[in-house]
């Protein structure tokens, strides 16, 4: 079913990413308008690869660190000057990295504080920026779709058993902050769509699974005998539950978290 998002104007957040251009291109091949947003730094240096596929018209890149409140004012102001007023929005940008790169410590007691506040501060804290000042717009206007990417480690643990051949430990390969920042992005989702069902805008949470990427092959093996669909998700897996959330296919869907994990929940 083709889904018709002609006069939307969208918002993707970590454009240059991974996903951020999986998003895009789905909004752009939908119609839509997108204005995509990263750090100032890597806006410039990967233009032309986020433009790559043509698009120049309906396509415009922004340079806003997300967890800058100036910022993000003077990029809604751009995106209203050069798009129109937004009318979706897709909180993708976010941070994992992993607190200490040496391997040496194992000990859940060692994690030291600054790494998990920074994933805390863009992930929870820039997530609730960006729909401070792009969905108060939306509500000011009485009209919009929000989309939060969260994550399947907002809702589970990781299994240690998939990294147990990787030289550290979850606690240090996939800190605990993480999953505490997507269980708030899941979380704020449902607190604004309260706040926001009587003015017209939608919020959901959309949570990928793991996404194939540049995993080594234990761990994809290890992943895929854990799913139920027996395999990590293809980027065109996201597509299809993003245009659903984004566009009036979703008209009375507000407050809910959308899984994409092949069931990898479900045991
Ligand atoms: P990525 O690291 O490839 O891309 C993230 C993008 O966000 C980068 O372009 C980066 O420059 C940008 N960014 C980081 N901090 C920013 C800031 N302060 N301001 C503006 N931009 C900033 O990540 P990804 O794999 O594309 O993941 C995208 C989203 O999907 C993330 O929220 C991630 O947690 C979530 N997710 C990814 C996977 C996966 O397997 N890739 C799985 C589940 C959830």
């Amino acid at each position: 079913m083709h889904i018709d998002l002609t006069g939307e104007v969208a918002v993707v957040t970590g454009v240059l990413g991974r996903l951020g251009p999986v998003w895009a291109r789905a909004l752009l091949d939908a119609g839509a308008r997108v204005v995509g947003l990263d750090l100032a730094e890597t806006a410039s240096r990967r233009l032309e690869e986020a433009l790559a596929g043509g698009d120049r018209e309906r396509f415009t890149l922004v340079g806003a660190d997300i967890t800058d409140r100036g910022a993000l004012d003077g990029a809604l102001r751009r995106c209203v000057s050069v798009a129109g007023a937004p009318t979706i929005l897709v909180n993708n940008a976010g941070i994992d990295q992993p607190p200490s790169a040496d391997g040496q410590s194992r000990l859940f007691g060692d994690l030291p504080d600054a790494p998990s506040a920074e994933v805390l501060e863009v992930n929870a804290l820039g997530t609730l920026r960006v729909c401070q000042v792009f969905g108060s717009h939306m509500a000011s206007r009485g009209r919009g779709s929000i989309v939060n990417i969260g994550s399947l480690y907002g809702g589970l643990a990781p299994d240690p058993r998939l990294y147990a051949h990787l030289p550290m430990d979850p606690p240090f390969l996939k800190p605990p902050a993480y999953g505490m920042s997507k269980a708030g992005v899941a979380a704020l989702s449902r607190y604004l769509a309260a706040l926001w069902g009587p003015h017209g805008v939608r919020v959901n949470t959309l949570s990928p699974g793991g996404v194939l990427g540049e995993q080594d092959e234990i761990f994809r093996e290890r992943f895929s005998a854990r799913t139920p669909l027996g395999r990590m998700a293809l980027r065109g897996d996201l597509t299809g539950p993003l245009l659903f959330l984004a566009s009036g296919m979703s008209a009375y869907v507000t407050g809910t978290e959308l899984l994409v994990d092949g069931g990898y929940g479900c045991w």
